[in-house]
């Protein structure tokens, strides 16, 4: 028997003992990919899993592969992410000895921040065709330097990465250099001491490629600055591509040189934003799958609702279900996931306060009736009044866009989105729309806090 249809049959003996939730959950994502000496080797997403299964299914697991298995059947597992860090490890040292030559120099590149795991939406989308195409054309393209500009944990350094990975896999021997400034100013420090300003500059002077990440934090430090001006100018003029993170937009970042900034400016700087809703729910989607997780769609869209700063607080979020689920041995329901976002955002998000509530003082304010708030009536009171009350419901609740849809006279989610857009856009313009949300919020809220 071949392992592949062993492992159905092992599978299937679990179906037999294991509930649905927890075959899909944690035995779908498994996939065999050996078996010798009796033994079949199973591929698990992350360290997490093959921990869960081993404290929750073991026993159930061993029965299965030992019935499986004649002759004393075992079995292992064995971590995607560990096995692809294999590959790469056997398979580069040959390119290398084949032309007789050693790496350049050791690069720190995370393997996980490449273009293809990088989520696009419209917040990020420019920021990562124009690091694809730094990527492909290498100096030739007309974006030298590269300056990618945004808040904290929109992806900047994965796509900084992601450039020097691409440009290592369609160039294995091309020498990329990668540092934070911070590195940078310590390596520029320390030749200083050490009298070993040649090596420092050989290393940052030879590089095809110099990928500086966060570049705010040479503000004020004069001489690196000058030490990082004269690395730029001998890269920029062989050609060589330069490609930079910051935490604004160049231009708008004190405490650096005129002449460094006009040097950025013979460049292009894009920006990343903050994700949207659809896109925060896009990005839990793919990371909860990364992770091997199957968190329900109206788990996810109660997190993009409520959790809005930046990927890397989504991904936090995703880990701290799994952790929290693992600590306390409970599966991952709505009511765990309502939890961890309670701690995240500091306690302001409601369990308590229900759709009918917010209907009900939406009218009061309004003096539109309930029945016509989630009536059809499309005249522009109600029509508002309705779009307030759709508006908080997500808010506050967090109620998914189907269900306030059907609440509201049995709409679809496009005009909850619709609705919520709208509501979103008037908030700017119009001060009386404003004021009453944030005491409504205020309002609502303090009373989850008092329960
Ligand atoms: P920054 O450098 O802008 O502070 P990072 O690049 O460190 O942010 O991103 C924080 C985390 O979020 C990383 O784990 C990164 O992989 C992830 N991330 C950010 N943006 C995306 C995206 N668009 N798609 C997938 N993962 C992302
Ligand atoms: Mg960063």
């Amino acid at each position: 028997m071949n392992y592949t249809s062993l492992w159905q049959k092992i599978y299937g003996d679990l179906t037999k003992t294991l509930p649905d939730h927890a075959m899909n959950t944690w035995f779908e994502p498994i996939k065999p990919i050996a078996l010798a000496d009796n033994e079949i080797v199973l591929e698990v997403p992350n360290q997490f899993f093959y921990e869960w299964i081993e404290s929750h299914y073991k026993a159930q697991l061993i029965n299965a592969v030992v019935a499986s298995i004649s002759d004393g059947g075992r079995y292992r597992f064995i971590v995607s992410a560990e096995k692809s860090e294999l590959s790469t490890d056997t398979s580069s040292p040959k390119n290398e000895t084949a032309k007789g030559q050693k790496p350049k120099n050791k690069i720190n590149l995370n393997k996980n921040y490449t273009f293809e795991l990088f989520i696009e939406g419209s917040n990020n989308q420019f920021a990562k065709t124009a690091s694809e195409k730094v990527a492909e054309e290498l100096g030739n393209s007309s974006f030298n330097p590269l300056i990618i500009y945004g808040g904290v944990g929109l992806g900047k350094t994965h796509l900084l990465h992601a450039i020097g990975n691409k440009v290592l896999k369609n160039n294995p021997m091309s020498n990329i250099v990668l540092a934070t400034s911070e590195k940078f100013t310590l390596d520029f420090v320390n030749s200083l001491r050490v009298n070993k300003s040649i090596e420092f500059a050989k290393r940052y002077r030879r590089a095809d490629v110099l990928l500086i990440d966060d570049i705010q934090f040479f503000r004020g430090k004069e001489q690196t600055q000058e030490q990082f001006f004269h690395t730029f100018n001998e890269l920029y003029q062989s050609g060589k591509q330069i490609v930079m993170t910051a935490d604004r937009f160049p231009g708008e970042m004190g405490g650096l040189q005129d002449r460094l900034l006009s040097r950025f400016q013979s460049g292009l700087s894009v920006d990343i934003q903050p994700p949207d809703f659809e896109i925060r729910v896009a990005i839990l989607m793919e990371k909860s799958e990364q992770n091997g997780v199957n968190l329900p769609y109206d788990v996810i869209e109660f997190i993009a609702t409520h959790i809005k700063s930046n990927v890397r607080d989504l991904e936090g979020t995703i880990i701290r279900i799994l952790a929290r689920s693992s600590l306390l041995n409970q599966e991952i329901d709505f009511n765990l996931v309502r939890e961890v976002v309670k701690e995240r955002v500091g306690g302001v998000i409601s369990s308590d306060v229900t759709i009918e509530d917010v209907v009900r003082r939406v009218s009061e304010i309004s003096k539109v009736s309930e029945r016509e708030i989630v009536g059809k009536s499309r005249k522009m009171e109600i029509a508002e009044a309705r779009q307030l009350s759709m508006y908080l419901c997500r808010d506050i609740i967090g109620t998914s866009l189907s269900n306030i849809g059907v609440y509201f006279g049995g709409r679809d989610h496009t005009t909850v989105i619709h609705a919520v857009k709208t509501i979103d856009k008037k908030r700017t313009k119009d001060e009386r729309i404003e004021k009453t949300i944030n005491s409504l919020k205020q309002e609502l809220s303090l009373s989850i806090a008092s329960i």
